[in-house]
């Protein structure tokens, strides 16, 4: 019978699940879904491939761990036949050490642990989504997939802030996020363009969160956030690029609590901060406020600004990939960033942006330009059966 894994994404107040059958060269998703409104009310919902979508009743106030007992025992039940060989966890911060997935033993959740600070939003819960699977499942392979990893080969020049280089010892380096999506779309793109995918090749990952990848031979060369996942382009509701100094301003003249600084960066900045209306790109195109266009103008402005300095770091473009939410549904946001990039040698094809097409150039843009759905948890369950072994037949 073939291998199952279970793949685990818990954030602060959800937990993300997918079951897939290590069958196929790439794990074969069968059954996916999400607990929400955990400590609250929860909601329990689930998606079968090719099947319904139905809701899964649950007591209130459940913690990550009584969330994750819920959805194994409802996969047991749904699928008495298909036995968990290994969990995969997506883990946001890596830090210096992980540079590929890894299997979590005592040793490693230690070290993971020691990364909370570097990613205290986001770290604490994927750790609780990794110690409610080790309970239910104490003897089954759980596998943690990082997002930092892919970024792991930078150059110094791409990998440093300039402070004394102590603070690189230390360890405090531009590590870059979102790399489950990148690495995904690079074998994606060896598929559907294996000599383009060769050379240079920049992903815009715009989703609520938003980066921009560059890429050589389907390796990470310069990522557009950094430290945090605050740096670079504007995003849903966090500030992307912003001058140290105005925070220091913050800081200092106006006497801004740290607390309040994160959440204004985090949560209160971005798409929403500037439009005033909303921190979602499908309301903003449907605003009529100014100041919705305007924040629309801005991330556009920005976009086209890190694509150029990439190109530079990778030495000329080879093919552009637009991916997650906006990047695969808003022919408005992808129309906006290449008209002012034609110089580059890009050129759209307006009717093939309009439908999604997974090919958005015209034959004669010296460089294509596609539309390429993510899928991190595809990636996280195909790492889950490299590394824990599962099958010689996947590669
Ligand atoms: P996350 O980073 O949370 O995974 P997604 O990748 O799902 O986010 O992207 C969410 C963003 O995609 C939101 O800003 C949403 O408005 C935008 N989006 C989704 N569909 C469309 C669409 N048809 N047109 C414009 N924006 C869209």
């Amino acid at each position: 019978m073939a291998d199952h894994v279970v793949t685990l994404n818990a954030g602060s107040s959800s937990v993300k699940f997918a079951l897939y059958a290590a069958d196929e060269e790439w794990p074969r998703l069968i059954v996916s879904g999400r607990v929400e409104g955990l400590g609250a009310k929860p909601r329990f919902h689930v998606a079968v491939v090719g099947g319904r979508a139905s809701d899964i009743p649950l007591p209130p106030k459940l913690t990550h761990k009584k969330a994750i007992a819920a959805i194994f025992e409802w996969i047991e039940d749904a699928y008495p036949g298909a036995a968990v060989s290994a969990i995969g966890h997506r883990v946001v911060h890596g830090g210096l050490r992980f540079a590929s997935p890894v299997i979590i033993d005592a040793e490693t959740l230690a070290q993971l642990r020691e990364l909370i600070s570097l990613a205290p939003l986001h770290q604490p819960h994927n750790l609780a989504g990794i110690e409610g699977a080790c309970e239910a499942f104490p003897h089954v392979p759980q596998v943690a997939c990082f997002d930092t990893a892919f970024h792991r080969g930078h150059a110094f020049v791409d990998d440093a802030y300039a402070l004394p280089y102590s603070y690189y010892e230390r360890g405090l380096r531009r590590f870059g996020f979102h790399g489950l999506s990148y690495e995904y779309i690079a074998r994606r793109l060896r598929a559907i363009d294996p000599i383009h995918a060769e050379g240079g090749v920049i992903v815009a990952h715009l989703g609520n969160g938003a980066s921009l990848c560059a890429m050589k031979g389907g390796r990470s060369i310069a990522t557009t956030m950094g430290f945090s996942a605050l740096e670079g382009l504007p995003m849903g509701t966090r500030c992307g690029q912003i001058d140290p100094g105005l925070l220091l301003y913050l800081l200092q003249s106006e006497a801004t609590a740290p607390e309040e600084l994160s959440r204004l960066l985090y949560e209160r900045s971005g798409l929403l901060g500037l439009s005033g209306v909303s921190h979602d790109m499908r309301a903003l195109e449907a605003s009529k406020e100014p100041r919705a266009q305007a924040a629309i103008a801005y991330f556009i402005h920005r976009v086209k600004i890190e694509i150029a300095a990439l190109t530079a770091v990778i030495g000329g473009l080879d093919a552009l990939v637009f991916t997650a939410g906006i990047g695969e549904r808003s022919p408005r946001i992808r129309a906006g960033v290449v008209e002012g990039l034609g110089w580059l040698g890009l050129a759209l094809d307006a009717a093939a942006n309009a439908r999604d097409d997974s090919l958005i150039s015209v034959s004669q843009s010296r460089i294509p330009i596609f539309v390429t759905p993510t899928d991190e948890e595809a990636m996280i369950a195909r790492h889950t059966i490299e590394t824990a072994g599962l099958s010689e037949t996947v590669r």
